[in-house]
């Protein structure tokens, strides 16, 4: 397909736009919280809904950042986010490891390496804490939904990592627009779960939006790395297979959310979150750093 610059970003528009109306992620008037980490991805979405948004001038929207700590990487994300929601005059928020956890993630993680604790990659803890921060925030923002910039890629990549982990109940759960489940948890909806990285990658390129490139120095040691490589590697042999096991997991989860559901869902006895256990995975890790 050879598309010129803007019917290319034309199309990525209006694919996000028949996903959002495919799920029926967003309602006419709804205050959304967008994850804008300052990469490609996220800042591409914002970028997206915003244009989207001035159909629907009652519809909200408040891009929330975190800010994990890590030195020489975050610093310039915080900044580009910043930047691109001045642009389209989108509500700014900020909120980081250090105030919701009590330390940054460096700290964390030179805690973790001199324990020579090696079963939990900084990728794993970070993971949880990062969805604990969004989810608080957008609670207490009043947000009625979470947008996040995961990708074709990162959804596949995500279902992958679900097999290799046992938890076969998160793929019932990581839906493109996830059920209400508990007051506390703000449904979560991932406009770009049909639009393959590259084509997000240069939706970003074409449009001249400003986006953070350096990695995350943690990113190398990430079980992540490995399943993406694995697929690009499918992929490149057998062009569409990425889509081919998204429609796949479609088909499976309802048979999943059976037994997804039997897990229940109540409440953390050390800080009240939603937890399927008695003590949330991120008190739980919480511990395991910070008593090292
Ligand atoms: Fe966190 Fe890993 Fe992403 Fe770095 S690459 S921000 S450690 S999840
Ligand atoms: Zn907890």
């Amino acid at each position: 397909m050879n598309l010129c610059r803007k019917c290319f970003a034309d199309s990525v528009e209006e694919k996000t736009r028949s996903t959002i109306a495919k799920y029926s992620m967003f309602k006419f008037d709804d205050r959304i919280a967008v994850a804008v980490s300052g990469g490609k991805d996220s800042v591409g979405l914002l970028h997206v809904l915003a244009k989207a948004g001035r159909r629907h001038p009652k519809a909200e929207l408040v891009a929330v950042t975190v800010d994990e700590g890590i030195r020489g990487y975050r610093d310039e994300a915080l900044k580009i986010a910043a930047e691109n929601c001045k642009e389209f005059g989108v509500e700014h928020r900020v909120v980081s490891f250090r105030e919701m956890f009590g330390c940054t993630f460096d700290q964390m993680v030179k805690r973790l390496k001199e324990s020579g604790e090696v079963r939990v990659t900084p990728c794993a803890v970070c993971g949880v804490l990062r969805r604990k921060a969004l989810n608080v925030t957008a609670r207490k923002i009043g947000a009625d939904k979470l947008a996040t910039a995961h990708t074709l890629d990162d959804e596949v990549q995500t279902f992958l990592l679900n097999i290799l982990h046992g938890d076969v109940s998160r793929i019932a759960k990581e839906k493109p627009l996830t059920d209400e489940v508990h007051p506390k948890l703000v449904p979560r909806a991932k406009p770009f779960c049909e639009i393959p990285e590259r084509e997000t990658a240069l939706y970003a390129y074409v449009k001249g939006i400003r986006f953070q490139s350096n990695p995350c120095p943690y990113a190398i040691e990430a079980l992540r790395n490995d399943a993406r490589a694995m697929l690009n590697s499918v992929e490149e042999k057998h062009p569409g297979m990425k889509f081919t096991i998204f429609k796949s997991i479609e088909k499976i989860r309802p048979a999943l959310e059976e037994t997804a559901k039997k897990e229940g869902l109540g409440e953390c006895v050390e800080c009240g979150e939603p937890t399927t256990e008695k003590v949330c995975r991120t008190c739980q890790l919480r511990k395991q750093i910070m008593q090292r």
